[in-house]
């Protein structure tokens, strides 16, 4: 895939998805604006540390990437938080963050993006939903609620601004060796290699998915060879459907 002289923002970008999006979209001639609390150990064409549960900084990252870069064309809503337990073991702090993070951040970025990009002709956008926000687990009622409104919102959105040469779909992975896989092992208590290796075991493809494996579907999905795909939900699974 190339995407010389494309200018993509890219959230989430330091985390385990994020930083394999923002290497593999450089690699293919992008020029990247990276977005995520604290930047400064990632290579990239432009740099805007924020938190994203700040109205002002989610609303405004496209601006500021269509500043620093000359313009944008693609958008990766890839920034999101797990908080793990049933609703009864959901705090409103988990509940309010979740929303913040996963939901209300990325609308705002595509409520500021989707102008600049069908002033510019058209762009895409791909947001991270997840497995779950099809299909819910168990025991992530928050979560899974969070990632169905995203997948509701990216359907919605690729709907109404497909006329604007616009194209939203979404990539729904299932499970993915990340710091925020890894995290939760740890904080139940495993060790997270013996944990993923148990895992790998339940994937009939053989393992789980390595941030690689999501990122170039999520280059797909921004490039010209999905051209006629408009809010789709694309699940990563490794022949793992969650049911
Ligand atoms: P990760 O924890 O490695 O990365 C998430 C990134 O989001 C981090 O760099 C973090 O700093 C950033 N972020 C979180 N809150 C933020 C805030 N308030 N402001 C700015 N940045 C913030 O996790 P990952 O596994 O790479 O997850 C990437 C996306 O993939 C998430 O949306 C996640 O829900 C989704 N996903 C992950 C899995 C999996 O198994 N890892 C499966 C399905 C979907």
């Amino acid at each position: 895939m190339d995407f010389t002289n494309k200018r993509a923002l890219v959230t989430g970008a330091v985390g385990g998805i994020g930083s394999a999006i923002v290497a593999q979209l450089r690699a293919a001639g992008a020029k990247v604006a990276v977005a995520d609390r604290d930047v400064t150990n990632i290579m990239a064409e432009a740099h805007l540390p924020g938190d994203l549960t700040d109205p002002q900084y989610a609303s405004t990252l496209p601006d500021q990437a269509a500043q620093a870069l000359g313009g944008l064309d693609i958008v990766i809503n890839n920034a999101g938080i797990m908080r793990r337990g049933p609703v009864t073991a959901s705090s409103d702090e988990d509940f309010d963050l979740s929303i913040a993070v996963n939901v209300k951040a990325p609308f705002q970025v595509c409520r500021a993006a989707i102008p600049l990009l069908a002033a510019n002709g058209g762009g895409a956008i791909v947001n991270t939903a997840s497995c779950w926000g099809v299909h819910p687990g168990p025991d992530h009622a928050v979560y899974c609620m969070t990632k169905a409104a995203i997948a509701s919102l990216t359907k919605c959105m690729g709907r109404d601004h497909a006329h604007q040469g616009i194209r939203v779909n979404a990539v729904c992975p299932n499970e993915v060796d990340t710091p925020m896989l890894r995290t939760g092992f740890e904080l139940r208590g495993y060790d997270s290699a013996t944990a993923i290796a148990e895992l790998d075991k339940t994937v009939p493809i053989g393992r789980i998915a390595q941030p690689e494996d999501i990122a170039e579907v999520v280059l797909f999905l921004a490039s010209d060879h999905a051209r006629y795909m408009c809010g789709e939900l694309v699940e990563v699974n490794g022949g793992k459907p969650v049911s």
